[in-house]
């Protein structure tokens, strides 16, 4: 395909003059019938990556998607640039016997360049018939992460695309695409889907214009994010929170407070959430306050912070929401609040599910701790995650982290840290991290004294410092995996390798004095 078209259908069928980073390259890939893998933070532009090739190509492309409500966005916008209305066409079981049959006439005839379908649509016999028939251009796979129990998404109905494109057409192209993948999900994707000689295009996850900053969560919360708010005066905001609860009491708070807020949360009437969200993007709000309902598809340009009111339960979830501030590429504040209280509940919430589940759930929150409890800049943690080494010296955006610019105190904690993994050792690893602060400060209670634990020469042999030192200093040597959490047994606290080394061999262990000790008691999350 010469380059000269690919230019040209931009024009014509987006009205885009030039590429956005990695574009031009995926679309040559596939144009070039090649499995195609691309891994895009969101708004880097994915669709365009398979809509261009799918309207150039002959025949139809199937693009399988998990959201409804986006695909219809992506069908209308196609339309809205073409003169013919078959252009593009979703296939769901909401269709009309009527509707259907005009769906597939239109791809029988060859004007429908794209099918939307959900994999639930897809794997119906009826469709892998139809389609089988049918002259299919290539399938392209949105929100590929949806296939990995590593993403923060999984969908177990992503499983069998691989059976069904299989059944629909031998070599046909498929194309993955992502905006989270962890060099874990990425290997789960094309396994999955069986395209390991997938052509792989990554987009640098580095945001550099937004900066990022973790406080801690006191019970002044509110206090802290209506001061923040002020201060970004007139601007547009989005502050998230895990309880729909929270959500409108902190609008609430707000407005009380003179600040333009509107509530945001799946609780709220269809109408309630339109009229709120139109005006956000309207500029009659100035902030909303939302459970992580709000913001899919939401494309405003100029948000100029994000707050998170409770930390999110993965990193994936973080840099997505977070991901919303500043896309204009100007100034974007992401602020989240943390507090080892709020991983408990969101722990808490794990313990109904399959183990399976719950072992990926505490392991993706694990990284949330260990990121809101970082000395290191937050950016290269982020980036390090993602699979990507961040330079601070000589990366964009290397200062933009409170670690950057206010680097935390530390100070030498070896002593400390030798006599709390002696005391785990000493009490047989069969303590929750609550119950050995006690062991450490000599606070007895029933589970103590069942145990005799209060009649041992190390009883108390931390009270010189308050039990909130200790549970730092835990949290802290979990992070370093001197320690880990024990599933199976609910977050009993068990030794790892390096952690008994230590005991005996202690060397230096700097302590992060991150942490304010008085944490909110704030207990009306419910996801
Ligand atoms: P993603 O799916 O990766 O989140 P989208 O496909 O929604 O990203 O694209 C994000 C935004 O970028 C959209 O508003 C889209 O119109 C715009 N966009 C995509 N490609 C280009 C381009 N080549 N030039 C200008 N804008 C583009």
């Amino acid at each position: 395909m010469a380059e000269i078209d690919i230019y040209a259908a931009l024009k014509k069928f987006f009205g885009f003059t030039k590429f956005k980073g990695l574009q031009e390259d995926v679309i040559k890939s596939i144009l070039a019938n090649h499995n195609t893998f691309v891994i895009m933070p969101t708004g880097g532009g994915k669709s365009l990556c398979y809509q261009l090739p799918a309207l150039i190509k002959d025949g139809t492309a199937i693009v399988v998607s998990p959201l409804i409500a986006l695909m219809k966005n992506q069908v209308d916008a196609l339309r809205a640039h073409s003169d013919e209305e078959g252009i593009a066409h979703v296939l769901n079981s909401s269709l009309t016997k009527t509707e259907i049959k005009k769906v597939k006439s239109d791809i029988s005839a060859g004007i429908t360049k794209l099918l939307y379908v959900a994999p639930e649509s897809l794997t119906k016999e009826e469709n892998v018939e139809f389609l089988n028939a049918e002259k299919v251009s290539f399938v392209a796979i949105d929100e590929a992460h949806c296939i990995s129990e590593w993403g923060h998404d999984f969908r177990p109905e992503y499983r069998n695309l691989r059976t069904i494109i299989k059944r629909i057409g031998n070599n046909i192209p498929i194309i993955g695409l992502t905006a989270t993948a962890t060099p874990k999900v990425q290997e789960d994707i094309l396994k999955n889907l069986g395209i390991q000689d997938a052509n792989t295009f990554k987009a640098s996850f580095n945001r550099p214009n937004l900066y990022y900053e973790v406080r801690p969560k006191t019970k002044n919360v509110d206090a802290d994010i209506t001061r923040f708010v002020k201060q970004h005066e007139g601007k547009s905001g989005i502050i998230y929170c895990l309880s729909r609860k929270r959500v409108e009491e902190l609008a609430q708070t707000l407005q009380v407070n003179g600040i333009k807020a509107v509530p945001y949360h799946a609780g709220l009437d269809a109408k309630t959430r339109v009229k709120h969200q139109d005006m956000f993007l309207m500029e009659d709000a100035d902030v909303v306050v939302a459970t992580i309902a709000f913001g899919m598809g939401i494309d405003k340009p100029d948000v100029r912070f994000v707050v998170h009111n409770d930390i999110p339960k993965s990193i994936e979830s973080y840099y997505q929401e977070t991901g919303r501030a500043g896309r204009d590429g100007g100034e974007g504040h992401c602020l989240a609040f943390y507090s080892y209280k709020d991983i408990e509940k969101l722990e808490k919430f794990m313990s109904g599910k399959p183990v399976a589940e719950q072992e990926i759930g505490h392991a993706l929150l694990q990284e949330v701790v260990a990121f809101a409890e970082t000395s290191i800049s937050r950016r290269k943690f982020i980036l390090h995650y993602f699979g990507e080494e961040f330079d601070n010296e000589t990366g964009e955006g290397g200062d933009m982290d409170d670690n950057m610019r206010h680097p935390k105190k530390k100070h030498e904690a070896k002593e400390e840290a030798r006599k709390l993994l002696d005391v785990i050792n000493k009490t047989n690893e069969k303590y929750k991290a609550k119950e050995i602060v006690n062991v450490m400060i000599g606070h007895v209670n029933a589970m103590i004294k069942s145990h005799r634990t209060n009649e041992q020469d190390f009883f108390g042999i931390g009270k010189d410092k308050p039990g909130e030192y200790w549970m730092a200093l835990l949290r802290q040597l979990l992070v370093a995996r001197f320690l880990r959490k024990d599933i199976e047994t609910y977050g009993v606290i068990k030794l790892n390798d390096s952690g008994r080394d230590f005991i005996v061999n202690p060397t230096s262990f700097m302590m992060t004095e991150d942490h304010s000790f008085k944490e909110a008691n704030d207990d009306n999350i419910e996801v």
